[in-house]
Formats: structure tokens, C-alpha cells, sequence
């Protein structure tokens, strides 16, 4: 739908003041817009998106299936063909190449198709005022006219006129490239003002780094500035992952392999008297035989089936790479509020001048049982009403609450209690905000009187507001805050602390007008003592990580007393005295000592942690040579997000823009979902190698036997059409069938592979060089008995060694268990592909495909098959299991001895 101008579209709403604008939109920013107002305009401008981001064109992704090594070489392989004469023979070598483009093509496609359906889930949100209440919308549902409340972290989607704002800053690079963030508010400016100057606007693309406001919208879609600026539009390029690029480079090694191969084996077939048909064809078969036809193409899709399985258990991988490196894991870095924590807060103490009142019941029904003090009800009042007054929270009419838990814990606590929240911000209405800032830890908010004097409250981490306290108010009087005073109530506060409960202190003051700075000369009101309950299941997945030899750390800007209760009751530590690490201790590497390092690489637990200070865990530990996954939620997390080898973001509590460096994104914001996805990235990188050790490992055998039997003068135990047969039809299916292997358990119950590994290591390499020759020593054995001790003529010979081989070949799935000392899984007793279903369904598959060469007429002509009999299918049955069996008994030998080693 074409962009319409908006009603206030040509008015320069930076020229004009916030009310002006707010009435050219026909809106009042205190109630916003109606329901059926914001659905009828929505239905007039269209939804508040930008072009639609251009797809790539099949003709494309087709092309970038040809540019592919391997493919060239194979086309040259089918030319070259045609040219000596082998017109069948090329034929079906571009026959092939065009299987492989379309199959490429389709699991691209689907690839493509479910990462844009996991980019969908992370749509993102906003909240509006509409008919007075907050309400959350979906991005692209946003109209001109809509009010809209803004929070640190959020990610501006349309362009607005700020009508109210407090301690706004906001990052504009991505529209203006200006790199340090801007003030934002004030009022109307002069209509020559440059895009880049008009601090009283946000605009579409541009990140709120601080800071709280409201703005009316003024242009949705392509009618905001950046949808003007075309360039950036355009979707940006899914480059190759690392994976594929390193397969693509193991594939295109081999193709130098058998080039040296064919300058072998050309000259010894015509030294050895061969016709130069039969050398040609034996050139070729090798060419066929070498080319692991699928190998990137299962990569792509064994990575994306993992994204959607994993996203399924709400872990989305925003970058299909980094899957790779999930399940390198070493060490998680958490957060506590939310994430081992349920995030779900409930007021269980007010600590009072007059004493502490407890208070029972959990978040819907709290109330006041009174406690050891005189339960003095002014006291309660007092401080509820600051708790209100001070807060951005809201409970609607139906009980559906909005903002801060902690927020709206005291909300719930006042209503239960009988202050009448609407009551108290009618009589003392807000005049403006002080926004939260993680480094101050306080927020204020200030409120007109009757009188016309100005009211602030303030609540706030205890120290800060304590330190900022001068007087204390209570039934008993009022008195200085002196020294004493506020000694004993931060003793108050770390008894409740440590009782694990996350501690919030309230002051207010009163003032002669809203300009005067809120957090000097306060009169200190009490402490409030919220309760976050633990998150049950995370005892277990904190044991899980210890077996799979993954460290938790907590890291949270909470004090250092309630760190230590919740991380002894989820088991992250053994006793209530375990050390705990101060943020302001947390230099950066450079400037600590090698024993002040260690200490911080040692602890556990750090408390009143800033974001600045998470980048020198995550470096100190990197320095160690960890994988660091570290969670975040703020928009100053962002570069400890960017810097970790694994960024966590949570997908309900955090901010936008920490979810747009992220790796992965929590969409429950649990900590075992963390768990679930290290566990996911293993298995993933498993499979990836049982599929490349077992494509590499049967093409290696058939080179092997074409190689030695060239050399000692045997027929060539397989055509070139029959190894395109093998390696085209045969062989995907038991590939695909073994990245469907679980064995998670298995696999968490071992050390993280080292994040230096490469896809194989010697050990793989080793392996795929013995099971090579394995099978094809059979194939050549077959060949050997069908042609010397059966006697059938050359063409039933090599029927039957080619059944060896398409045997050989799928049985030889079974064997892809990883033996490899660290990552593998040769702790299992039975191997996981042994249990793998899908693996025994392709083998059977593979055994009808292989009697269809002999069967079906139209294939037994093309590939110049002879019916073998019964006993010529016994043969090839019988000596394909073999290889299975020889490297089974080889296989246990190998367990058995590192088994006697350790034990
Ligand atoms: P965390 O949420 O991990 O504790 P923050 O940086 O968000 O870290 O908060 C730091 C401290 O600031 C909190 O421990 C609390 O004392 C205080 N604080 C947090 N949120 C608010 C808020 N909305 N209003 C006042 N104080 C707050
Ligand atoms: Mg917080």
C-alpha cells in the first residue's frame, strides 16, 4: 500500500510545541488514541513498515549453487566427457549436477524459509496509550496520532515529537552516523533546524540508550526519515556460515586429490596396456567417486534444523554460526532477577522507623500482618504512598499488570492495603520524572501539591538513598539522619539481605518548584524487603552444566547479600558464606595483579555489578581461553553481549537493543533454556561430523578401490554411472538420517570439545583413512571371489562388487559413533545411531534402491547391471555387512583399551 501523508505530515513538528502537534493529530497524550480510532487509521496508512525487504530471486540463489568448486569441477567432468566420446557417461554427470542444483536449491530455500520464520517470532512491540490505559502493540501496528511511552532500551519504529521526557539520550548512528549519543526534549526549535539537530524528535532506527518520555507519532512506514533514506532499507546478504565455508574447502581439497590421483592412475592403465576407453573411464569414476556431493548442502540444513528445534524450546539462534560455538560453552555468565529468578516479585517486608511489618501472601493477595514493631499505620501509609507515587507501573481494572515487578509488587501491596492509587496521583499529579539509571540506582518522580509546593519521592538501591538522607520522618517524630541512624539501617538492611530478599529504600522531600535536583537533603522513610522466589528447575540444570563441565557465575547488580542467598538456594554455591566480588574490584585486566585475577576467574558470585564491569569478566575469562556465554538485558549490556563468544539476551524482560547484538535470544528469559541450548549446540556439532566423517570415509573407499585395482590390473570394481547411482541416490539418505542423532545426555555428560577444534581432528581423519580402506578392501574382495572363485564373467563381477560397495556404504552409518576423546560420545553404551531409527529406515531404503539397479529394467540398462542370483546377492549382502562388524569389533577394542587406560 502506498504511503499516505499523515494529517500532520507537512507541519514540522519540531517547530512547533508538543500540545500543538499532539492537537494537529486530533490526540490528547494523557489518553491516546481510541481503539477503533488507531484501527481506522491504520487501515488509512497502512501498517508501519518498511518496504518489504527483497527477497533474494531463486535465479540467485541458483547462481550461488554453481559458483561452488565442486560443481565447476563436475561440469568439466561432463564435458569432458562428451568430448571423448562418453556421451552417456556425461550425460549423467550433468544430470547430476542438476540434481544437485535443484536439491541444493530446495534446502536452501527451506532453510531460508525457517530462518525468516524465526525472524518473525522476534517481532517487536511498543507500548501505546490508548483510551488512558498502557497498552502493548506490535510494531508495525502503530498509527500517526498514537502516544507513545518510552523506555531505556527500546528501539524507536516511527518517528515522533517528544512530549514529555526525562533524561533522554539516544543513539542516532544509524541515521545520522553520529557515533556519541544525543540529548533528547525541550521544546519547539526553529523550523531550519537540520534532521540531525531536532532534539525535541526521535526517529525510526535510532535506539533510547536512557532515559523515559512520551511522543506522538508523526510518521509511521516509509513516511518516516529512514524509510526516505532507500539504501538502508534493502535486506542485508546471508553470507555463507564458517561451516559451510570450511566444507567448501575441504571439498574443493579433495577435487586436488584426485587430480593427483587420475595423473596416477592415467599412465599406469596405459603402461599397463589398457584401451584408452577403459583409462577414460576409470578417470572419470575417480572423478566422480571424490566429489562429496552433498556436504555442504547437509551442513546448511543440519544447522537449521537445530535453529527451529531449538526455537521450538523457545532459544532462538539469531545467527545460524553461532550454533556452532554454543555447544564450545564453557562458562555462563547469569544474571540472577529473572533468569534464576522468577522474576515474579512480592513485597514481604517493610522495615519502619517504628519497626519492621512483615507481610504474607503471595503477589495477588499480600497484605500486612504486622511484625515487631508498633505496626504504625501512618508509617505504612507514608512509605506505600511513596511507593506509588514513584513507580511507572500500572494495574488495569482487570488486574493485568504493567512494568516493573518490583514496580508493581508495591502497587499490588498499596491497593491491598486500601491507599487508593488513582486517589493519591489525582491529588498529586505528576509533573515529572527522574529517571531509573542503573548508575545512580535511583529513580524520582516530582508531584504538584495542593499548595502549590512540589512533592518528590524517591526510591532507590539502600546505600544510595541512605548516603543521600538527612532526616528521618515516623509515628514516633522526626529527627536528623545522622551517622548513627543510618549505620543502623544499613545493618537493617543487610539482615534482610541476607534473608535473600532484594531490598529497595524510599525517601521523599518537599521542594519550592520541579527544577530543583531530587537527591539531596532527603527524609528517609523505610526499607522495603521484596521476595523473588528462586526458579525451581534451575538446581537441576545448574547440576547438569557441572557434569557437562560448563561453570555458572551469577552477575547481578543486586546487593552482595541477597547474591549469596539466592545462589546458595539454587546450589550455585555450597554455603551462605561463599565469597562474593564487588563490582568497583572489578578492574580491567591490565590493572590487576595475577592474584587479583585469579580471584575473580575463582569467585562465583559478583554483586553491584555495572555493565561497563561485565566486560572485564568476559575478558579475564576469555584470557583463560574460556567460550563465554554471557546474558544481559539493558541497553548498556550491549557490548558485553557483543564481546562475548555467546551474547544471551532476554526476550521478555530485556530491551530491544540487547536483543539486536545478541546470539541467542531467551524468548521464557530462563536459565535453563541457556542449558537446553549448549546441550543443542553439542548435539548439532556431533552430527555435523558423524554426516562429514561418514561422507568423507565412503568416498575415500571408493577411491581406494578404484586406485588399487587400476594398479593391479583388475577390472574397475564400479562404473562411473554406478558410483554416480551410489553417491547420488544412495547416499543422502543415511547422511540426512544421521544428523537427525540425539544422545544429548550422553553428550552433556562429558568436558566441552576444545573451542580450537577444527570439524575433524586427527582422530576423525585417522579414522576415515582406516574405515576407507576397510570397505573398499571388501568391495575388492568380492570383486576378487565373484571373478576367481565363482567364475562369472566380468560384468556379473562387478555387478556384485558394486552391491558391495552400495552396501557397504549404508551399513557403514552404523559405525558413526564419535569416538573422539573429548566431545564425542563413546561414554554411551550403546551408540546413539545404533538407537537412531531413521539411520535403520534409510539403510532399508537403501537395500530396495540397490535392488531396483538389478530389477528395473530401464536402470539395469543404464547402469549395465547383470542379475546376480541368489548366491551373487548373498556374496554382496554378506561381504557389505562385513566392514560393519570389522569396525564394530575395532571399534569396542578401541573403547576397551582407553577404558583399561583410565581405569
Ligand atoms: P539488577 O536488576 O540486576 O539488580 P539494575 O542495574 O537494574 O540491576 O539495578 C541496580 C539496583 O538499582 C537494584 O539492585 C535496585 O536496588 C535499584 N533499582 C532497580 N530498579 C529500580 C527502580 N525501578 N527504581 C528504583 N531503584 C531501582
Ligand atoms: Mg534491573
Amino acid at each position: 500500500m502506498e504511503a499516505v501523508e499523515a494529517p500532520g505530515g507537512e507541519l514540522g513538528a519540531w517547530s512547533r510545541d508538543g500540545d500543538e502537534v499532539a492537537r494537529a493529530f486530533e490526540v490528547e497524550p494523557e489518553r491516546g488514541l481510541s481503539g477503533e480510532e488507531a484501527q481506522w487509521r491504520l487501515e488509512k496508512y497502512g501498517p508501519n513498515q518498511l518496504r518489504e525487504i527483497k527477497g533474494r530471486s531463486i535465479w540467485s540463489i541458483l547462481v550461488d549453487q554453481v559458483d561452488d568448486l565442486v560443481i565447476i569441477f563436475l561440469i568439466v567432468t561432463a564435458v569432458l566427457s562428451m568430448v571423448l566420446g562418453f556421451w552417456v557417461e556425461g550425460v549423467a554427470v550433468a544430470i547430476v549436477v542438476l540434481i544437485n542444483g535443484v536439491l541444493g536449491l530446495a534446502m536452501d530455500l527451506r532453510a531460508r524459509r525457517s530462518m525468516q520464520a524465526l525472524r518473525e517470532l522476534e517481532e517487536e512491540s511498543s507500548t501505546v496509550v490508548r483510551e488512558g490505559r498502557p497498552v502493548r502493540v506490535g510494531a508495525h501496528e502503530l498509527v500517526p496520532g498514537d502516544v507513545v511511552l518510552l523506555e531505556e532500551g527500546d528501539v524507536i519504529n516511527v518517528d515522533m515529537r517528544l512530549v514529555e521526557a526525562s533524561r533522554l539520550q539516544v543513539d542516532e548512528a544509524a541515521l545520522t552516523g553520529e557515533s556519541l549519543p544525543v540529548e533528547k526534549g525541550g521544546g519547539a526549535l526553529e523550523a531550519e533546524t537540520p534532521l540531525a539537530e531536532r532534539s525535541n524528535m526521535l526517529f525510526k532506527g535510532t535506539t533510547l540508550t536512557r532515559g523515559t518520555g512520551r511522543g506522538v507519532v508523526v510518521a509511521t512506514g516509509m513516511a518516516t526519515e529512514l524509510g526516505g533514506i532507500s539504501a538502508l532499507v534493502e535486506g542485508e546478504e546471508e553470507g555463507d556460515t564458517p561451516l559451510e565455508h570450511r566444507l567448501n574447502k575441504l571439498a574443493s581439497r579433495l577435487i586436488w586429490v584426485t587430480l593427483g590421483l587420475s595423473a596416477l592412475v592415467v599412465p599406469a592403465g596405459v603402461l599397463a596396456g589398457r584401451t584408452l576407453e577403459e583409462v577414460g573411464m576409470t578417470a572419470i569414476a575417480l572423478a566422480v567417486a571424490t566429489v562429496p556431493e552433498g556436504l555442504p548442502v547437509v551442513a546448511t540444513l543440519t544447522l537449521a534444523r537445530g535453529m527451529l528445534r531449538m526455537a521450538d524450546r523457545n532459544a532462538l539462534m539469531r545467527r545460524l554460526a553461532s550454533v556452532e560455538t554454543l555447544g564450545a560453552t564453557t562458562l555462563i555468565c547469569t544474571d540472577k532477577t529473572g533468569t534464576l529468578t522468577e522474576n515474579r516479585m512480592v513485597v514481604r517486608s517493610l522495615a519502619l522507623p517504628s519497626g519492621e511489618v512483615m507481610v504474607e501472601g503471595d503477589g495477588e493477595g499480600a497484605r500486612l500482618v504486622g511484625g515487631g514493631g508498633s505496626g504504625g499505620e501512618v508509617e505504612v501509609r507514608e512509605a506505600l504512598e511513596v511507593g506509588v507515587l514513584c513507580t511507572n507501573a500500572s494495574i488495569g481494572h482487570d488486574g493485568q499488570a504493567m512494568g516493573d515487578p518490583m514496580e508493581v509488587a508495591l502497587l499490588r501491596l498499596a491497593r491491598e492495603e486500601g491507599v487508593e492509587v488513582e486517589g493519591v496521583l489525582a491529588r498529586m499529579p505528576e509533573v515529572r520524572e527522574e529517571a531509573f539509571d542503573s548508575e545512580v540506582k535511583m529513580m524520582a518522580t516530582y508531584h504538584r501539591l495542593e499548595d502549590g509546593r512540589v512533592r518528590v519521592a524517591v526510591k532507590g538501591a539502600p546505600e544510595e538513598v541512605l548516603a543521600v538522607s538527612t532526616r528521618w520522618r515516623g509515628e514516633a517524630g522526626e529527627g536528623a539522619f545522622d551517622e548513627a541512624e543510618r549505620e543502623r539501617w544499613r545493618r537493617e538492611n543487610e539482615a534482610m539481605a541476607r534473608r535473600g530478599l532484594r531490598v529497595l529504600a524510599l525517601a521523599s522531600r518537599e521542594v519550592a518548584d520541579a527544577e530543583v535536583a531530587p537527591y539531596e537533603e532527603l527524609t528517609f522513610v523505610g526499607l522495603v524487603g521484596f521476595y523473588d522466589p528462586p526458579r525451581e528447575e534451575v538446581r537441576d540444570a545448574i547440576g547438569e552444566c557441572a557434569q557437562a563441565g560448563v561453570r555458572v557465575v551469577m552477575i547481578t547488580g543486586d546487593q552482595a547479600a541477597t547474591a549469596r542467598s539466592i545462589a546458595a538456594q539454587i546450589g550455585l554455591v555450597a554455603s551462605e558464606d561463599a565469597e562474593v566480588i564487588g563490582g568497583k574490584e572489578l578492574r580491567a585486566p591490565e590493572e590487576l595483579s595475577e592474584e587479583e585475577r585469579e580471584r575473580v576467574r575463582a569467585a562465583s558470585i559478583f554483586a553491584r555489578v555495572s555493565p561497563e564491569q561485565k566486560l572485564n569478566i568476559i575478558a579475564l575469562h576469555q584470557e583463560a581461553g574460556e567460550v563465554v556465554a554471557m546474558t544481559g538485558d539493558g541497553v548498556n549490556d550491549s557490548p558485553a553481549l557483543a564481546r562475548a563468544d555467546i551474547g544471551v539476551a532476554m526476550g521478555q524482560r530485556g530491551t530491544q537493543a540487547a536483543r539486536e547484538t545478541a546470539d541467542l535470544v531467551l524468548r521464557d528469559d530462563r536459565f535453563n533454556t541457556i542449558v537446553y541450548g549448549i546441550e543443542e549446540g553439542r548435539v548439532i556439532f556431533t552430527n555435523i561430523r558423524r554426516f562429514v566423517v561418514f561422507l568423507l570415509s565412503i568416498n575415500w573407499a571408493s577411491i581406494v578401490a578404484i586406485v588399487v585395482a587400476s594398479l593391479v590390473g583388475a577390472p574397475i570394481p564400479v562404473t562411473a554411472l554406478q558410483i554416480l547411482y551410489l553417491n547420488v541416490v544412495t547416499d543422502v539418505f543415511p547422511a540426512l538420517a544421521l544428523v537427525a542423532t540425539g544422545g544429548a545426555s550422553e553428550l552433556m555428560r562429558r568436558p566441552p570439545r576444545s573451542p580450537k577444534e577444527s570439524i575433524l581432528t586427527g582422530h576423525h581423519w585417522g579414522a576415515i583413512g582406516v574405515y576407507g580402506v576397510v570397505i573398499a578392501a571388501a568391495v575388492l574382495g568380492s570383486l576378487a571371489i565373484a571373478l576367481q572363485v565363482m567364475g562369472y564373467e566380468v560384468g556379473r563381477a562387478v555387478t556384485v562388487s558394486f552391491l558391495t560397495l552400495g552396501f557397504g556404504k549404508a551399513f557403514h552409518a552404523l559405525n558413526m559413533r564419535d569416538l573422539a576423546a573429548r566431545g564425542g560420545d563413546s561414554d554411551a553404551r550403546v551408540s546413539p545411531v545404533m538407537r537412531n531409527g531413521w539411520v535403520w529406515a534409510a539403510i532399508g531404503l537403501c537395500a530396495g534402491l540397490l535392488a531396483m539397479t538389478v530389477y528395473v529394467p530401464w536402470l539395469r540398462g543404464i547402469l549395465e547391471t547383470v542379475n546376480p542370483g541368489a548366491v551373487g546377492w548373498g556374496l554382496a549382502v554378506g561381504m557389505g555387512v562385513l566392514p560393519l562388524v570389522a569396525i564394530q569389533v575395532g571399534q569396542g577394542v578401541v573403547l576397551w583399551w582407553r577404558g583399561r587406560g583410565v581405569g
